[in-house]
């Protein structure tokens, strides 16, 4: 579906190497070809313009022109400012706590409440943790049975109170059962809106600061194109979160929204959600992700 990106660019420089050196005009040709695979990708226009003027800048400063294979040379280059874009090294999740408090953020079907357990379940195997999962969406019955299901599919305990309406009292009180019964990690899981709303970034603002959690974790379809932009902004601009969560790429979208998010909000994406199930969570690794966009 996607056309190859390098072969585009050895292409474009190719032609150009029979009619000798290669000119700054051939090198603006190729970025055209990276701006439109990075708009392919679903990334933000200006970001993308802001990127490949970069590129532009570094690629003269490092004489591909003059290179034996511009063309590697100038691929090489945009897929390692791209990593370094999306962040450079792995970020992990902070776990000083004790417990260590987890609130999990974002829109309703975003994948907060799977991706809750899909954390539980990774830190129970990976990092011998004993998580808690705490549920806190007062609005809808369902919620708080999916993460009775999720628990009980991953043997991880789910924390709920359904005749409570007050979703702090429901965090602190879930914290406090932690300490009690010995779980080292507590994950949050919030209720989410179709669409970002006054009442429920209060609500998740209020949490938040009741309970003052170690990691705060926004949650983000990367389906969502270049909405997803947006919703991050404005969660960020409340919460100040520590890490994105970028779900279902296991989809056929590009991830374009990893860029954009990252250069908007500037917070790390740490884990990605590549399925339905509770072992299809992975490491967030920039250098993979450029590869993706890249195509
Ligand atoms: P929440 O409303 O934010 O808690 O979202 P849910 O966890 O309920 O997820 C919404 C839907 O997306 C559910 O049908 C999930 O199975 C699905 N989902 C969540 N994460 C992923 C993912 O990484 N890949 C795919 N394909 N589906 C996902």
């Amino acid at each position: 579906m996607f056309d190859n990106l390098s072969e585009k660019l050895d292409k474009a420089l190719h032609v150009l190497k029979g009619h000798g050196q290669i000119t700054e005009i051939n090198v603006a040709e190729t970025l055209k070809e990276v701006r439109r695979a990075l708009l392919d990708a679903d990334v933000n226009f200006k970001i993308a313009k802001e990127f490949t003027n970069t590129v532009k800048e570094k690629a003269l400063g490092q004489d591909v022109l003059t290179a034996l294979q511009p063309g590697q040379l100038m691929v090489k280059l945009v897929k390692d400012e791209l990593t370094a874009l999306m962040g450079g090294d792995v970020e992990g999740i902070n776990l000083s706590g004790d417990p260590s408090v987890i609130l999990m953020s974002g829109l309703q079907g975003s994948g907060k409440t799977t991706f809750s357990g899909k954390l539980a379940s990774y830190l129970k195997t990976k990092k011998t943790k004993k998580p808690l999962l705490v549920a806190c969406d007062v609005y809808r019955p369902a919620a708080v049975d999916q993460l009775l299901v999720v628990g009980e599919q991953i043997g991880v305990e789910v924390f709920s109170d359904r005749g409570n309406t007050d979703p702090v009292a429901i965090s602190k009180a879930g914290i406090a059962y932690a300490k009690a019964n010995g779980h080292n990690v507590v994950i949050i899981d919030t209720a989410g809106r179709l669409a970002v709303d006054e009442e429920m970034m209060n609500e998740i603002a209020n949490i938040h600061k009741a309970i003052q959690p170690q990691e705060t974790l926004f949650v983000v379809d990367a389906m969502t194109g270049q909405d997803a932009v947006n919703t991050a902004k404005a969660f960020n601009d409340i919460l100040n979160f520590d890490g994105v969560i970028l779900t279902k790429l296991d989809g056929d979208t590009r991830g374009g929204a990893a860029i954009s998010i990252k250069s908007v909000v500037n917070k790390p994406i740490k884990f990605i959600g590549t399925g339905e199930k509770m072992d299809a969570i992975d490491v967030f690794y920039p250098a993979r992700m450029a590869e993706r966009i890249l195509g």
